[in-house]
C-alpha cells in the first residue's frame, strides 16, 4: 500500500491500458492516442498553452522548463523552503544561472511580499521559480500572490506544480504561469515517467531568445511535433495509453470532484493525525493537498512509524528529508486514493503509536477521520 507522496496508487483501468501490445509511435493509432491526451492535458491545466509531454520524472519536466527559457548568466529568484526549492536552486546554478533565493524555514511558506521586494529592486530579473506544494514538508505557498506580481514585473512564472495538478487548483491561463512542470507518478495516477511541461506564448518569447544548451529536452522540437500528434523521439508508448486511461477517470470525476475530494482526505489525515496526540508540521492555512508531514512524540519516533507501517501493514510512508531525517514522517494523499485508504493507513499509525505507549483513546484517530469523511 502506497501512502508516499510518489510513486502513488495506480487504478486497475489504468495497469490495465498498460498491458496492452506496444505500438508504432509513428502510426494513425498513436497520433489519435497524442491528439487526445494534449486535448485531456490542456483541460487538467486549465490553459490554451501547449501542455508537452517529455519521457523523464518530474525533475526532467523541470530540468527543461528551466533550460529552454533562459540563457547563462541569468538573473533567476528561487524559492527555497524546503528539499524541492532547493533542488531547483542547485539545478539553476549547474546551469550557471545568477540565482537569487527567497527563504523560508522549512515548514512555512513563502512570503509574497519578498518576491516583490526583491522583483521591485530588479527588473533584470528573468524568471521566478517556485514550487507550489512543497512535498517535503506539506506546505503550499500561495503561487497565486506570487505570480502576480511575477506579471507585473515582466518576468517569467516558472513553476513546479508536480504534487499540485491533480491535486488541487492551478488555473495555469487564469494565474497568468508561464512555465508549469508535474509528473505522471503524483496527481495522475499513473506510474512514473512521463513529465509534462505547460508553455504560454511569452514563454516561447523567452525560448527565442534563450542560449543554454539542450538537445534531448529542446521543447520547441517537441511542439513542432506535437503539432501534428508525434513526438520527436520515441515515446514510452504504453505509459501513453495509461495517461490517456488516467485522463479519462479524471474527466469522469471532475476538476471540482477531484479537488474536494483531496481537501477532504488531507483534512481527516490531519484530524487523525491530531487525535492520535501526533504534532502537524505544517499550519492548517497552508496544508497541502498531496502530502501530510508529522512530527514524532515522546514516545513515538517517526523513524519506527514508518518501519513498522512496511514491516507490520505492507505500507510505505516517507520520511523526512536532510535535517528532518528522522523527525517527520509523511503520508501521502493524492492521486488515486479514497477514504478507504486513509482510514486504513490511519488505523495502522494508531495501532503502532499505541503500542509505542503514545497516550489517547484508542480508535480516536479512525474516529477523528471517519467524521470527516463520513460528513
Ligand atoms: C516528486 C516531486 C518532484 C519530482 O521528483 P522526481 O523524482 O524527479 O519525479 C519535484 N517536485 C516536487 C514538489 C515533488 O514532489
Amino acid at each position: 500500500m502506497l501512502m508516499i507522496p510518489g510513486p502513488t496508487p495506480v487504478p486497475e483501468r489504468v495497469l490495465l491500458a498498460m498491458a496492452k501490445h506496444t505500438i508504432g509511435h509513428r502510426t494513425a493509432d498513436f497520433s489519435a492516442i497524442a491528439r487526445d491526451v494534449t486535448e485531456g492535458l490542456q483541460w487538467l491545466h486549465q490553459t490554451q498553452n501547449d501542455v508537452l509531454v517529455v519521457a523523464a520524472s518530474g525533475t526532467g519536466a523541470m530540468e527543461a522548463g528551466m533550460i529552454n527559457f533562459l540563457s547563462g548568466g541569468d538573473r533567476i529568484l528561487a524559492g527555497n523552503n524546503g528539499k524541492f526549492g532547493d533542488r531547483w536552486v542547485e539545478m539553476a546554478r549547474a546551469f550557471g544561472l545568477e540565482v537569487e533565493e527567497v527563504t523560508a524555514e522549512w515548514g512555512k511558506p513563502l512570503d509574497p511580499a519578498e518576491f516583490k521586494a526583491k522583483l521591485d529592486a530588479d527588473p533584470s530579473i528573468k524568471a521566478v521559480i517556485v514550487t507550489h506544494s512543497e512535498t517535503s514538508t506539506g506546505v503550499t505557498n500561495d503561487l497565486e500572490t506570487i505570480a502576480g506580481y511575477v506579471k507585473a514585473h515582466g518576468a517569467l512564472m516558472i513553476v513546479d506544480a508536480v504534487t499540485s495538478i491533480g491535486a488541487t487548483n492551478v488555473p495555469v491561463d487564469d494565474w497568468g504561469l508561464d512555465v508549469v512542470a508535474s509528473g505522471s507518478q503524483k496527481g495522475y495516477m499513473m506510474p512514473p515517467g512521463l513529465g509534462f511541461i505547460a508553455v504560454s506564448e511569452k514563454a516561447w518569447q523567452a525560448y527565442d531568445q534563450a542560449t543554454l544548451p539542450k538537445f534531448y529536452f529542446d521543447l520547441g522540437v517537441y511542439r513542432k511535433n506535437a503539432k501534428k500528434d508525434l513526438t520527436p523521439f520515441t515515446p514510452p508508448v504504453n505509459l501513453y495509453f495509461a495517461l490517456q486511461a488516467a485522463l479519462g477517470m479524471m474527466r469522469q470525476e471532475g476538476l471540482e470532484s477531484i479537488f474536494a475530494r483531496h481537501l477532504r482526505l488531507r483534512n481527516a489525515t490531519r484530524a487523525a493525525m491530531v487525535a492520535i496526540g501526533l504534532p502537524l508540521f505544517a499550519a492548517d492555512e497552508v496544508a497541502s493537498t498531496a502530502a501530510t508531514a508529522v512530527l514524532g512524540t515522546d514516545s513515538v519516533d517517526a523513524a519506527q512509524v514508518i518501519k513498522q507501517c512496511q514491516s507490520r501493514f505492507d505500507m510505505s510512508l516517507a520520511g523526512g528529508q536532510d535535517h528532518l531525517k528522522g523527525k517527520i514522517f509523511r503520508m501521502g494523499h493524492l492521486g488515486f486514493m479514497g477514504d478507504r485508504d486513509i482510514l486504513t493507513a490511519t488505523a495502522a499509525i494508531e495501532a503502532i503509536a499505541r503500542q509505542l505507549g503514545q497516550d489517547f483513546a484508542p480508535g480516536a484517530g479512525v474516529a477523528a477521520a471517519a467524521q470527516i469523511l463520513m460528513g
